[in-house]
């Protein structure tokens, strides 16, 4: 069950509101998010859920048969839009899209991406500073002092940042630099990670990890909203499968599936769901048309000397005309 606090309930209703819950062998943790205040309750007595709902200082009572709880529709079944500022928001209208290269390489080249997204009305730039890499003698990124120089450029133009923590020790010194904390396919699972970024106040968009389940990244939704913290992206970026003929598998399904199952916005990784720039076009449209609410898009202004992920990252005229044929499939769609 999912109970929602009014938010000026005192303790002594909250307290009454829990022993009733004990006397009914339900356990129970409470979240206090940027939004509201919940009980998150499981047990498996049943009772009349109006003995709870009609208590004092609480607000709205659901019953979710789920194991994720807060991130389920079967609570909230309006779309949760996750607000960067007052023209930025992703989710339930509209298609964002978020555009830059896998590694930020130095300032020349972010500065280049800037003028290059500014054109295109694109407004948030992806770009690791941080880079997990399957190989310790892989360019593993340019660090904090790339990513300040990274938002300095993107603040001047009003550009948002989206670039991927590892490590829970590096939120502090991220914090005031990005716009969206990325959570990559190989931290889905690091709850310790997730447990943290729950107690911050900046969106958190989790990629599904690399064999990892539909379920599995809903719970990883659900570690950082019990934390305390709502605004949450999702991001299907594919699969390992015992397919060959790409780096990934674009799982097309996890996005109506997703949906379906969850409130919060989805986004799309046709990047890396592939790994080859001849496929992120016809996958993106394909995602777009599955419900997706954005996507992000490895660009590179010179692919083939990029310091990571060249081979699928669109040049920029690869990317313009991507660009307008999501814009044309957006309206398409609306049109349907
Ligand atoms: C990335 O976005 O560059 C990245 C490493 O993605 P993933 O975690 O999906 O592999
Ligand atoms: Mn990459």
């Amino acid at each position: 069950m999912i109970i929602q606090l009014e938010k000026d309930i005192s303790q002594q209703q909250k307290d009454l509101v829990l022993e009733t819950l004990s006397e009914k062998s339900v356990k129970t943790k409470e979240v206090v998010t940027q939004i509201s205040d919940y009980l998150v309750a499981i047990g498996k007595q049943e009772f009349d859920i109006r003995l709870i709902g009609n208590m004092n200082g609480v607000k709205d009572i659901h019953k979710v048969d789920d194991n994720y709880k807060l991130v389920s529709t079967k609570w909230k079944v309006k779309p949760t839009q996750v607000e960067l500022d007052k023209e930025t928001h992703i989710g339930s209208n509209g298609f964002s899209i978020m555009a830059g290269p896998c590694s930020i390489e130095n300032e020349d080249q972010i500065q280049k991406m800037v003028d290059f997204l500014k054109q295109n009305n694109v407004k948030i730039m992806r770009g690791g500073v941080f880079k997990p890499r399957s190989s310790p003698y892989s360019f593993r990124g340019v660090g904090i002092e790339g990513l300040k120089v990274f938002y300095e450029i993107c603040k001047a133009n009003g550009i948002k940042i989206i670039t991927e923590i590892m490590e829970q020790e590096q939120i502090d010194d991220m914090y005031d630099y990005i716009d969206i904390f990325q959570v990559g396919a190989r931290n889905s699972q690091n709850f310790n990670l997730l447990d943290a970024l729950g107690k911050v106040d900046k969106p958190v968009m989790i990629k599904r990890g690399l064999s990892g389940t539909i379920d599995e990244l809903l719970y990883s939704a659900e570690y950082v909203f019990s934390g305390g913290n709502e605004k949450i992206i999702l991001c299907e970026r594919g699969i390992r499968t015992y397919e060959k003929a790409y780096r990934n598998t674009f799982d097309i399904n996890a996005i109506p599936i997703l949906k379906e199952k969850s409130h919060l916005p989805v986004i799309i990784d046709p990047s890396h769901g592939t790994g080859s720039r001849s496929l992120i076009e016809p996958i993106s449209l394909a995602g777009i048309m599955a419900g997706a609410d954005g996507a992000i898009i490895e660009v590179h202004q010179q692919p083939e000397k990029a310091a990571s992920d060249g081979q699928q990252s669109l040049n920029f005229n690869e990317a313009i005309r991507l660009f307008e044929k999501i814009r044309k499939t957006n309206e398409f769609k609306k049109g349907l």
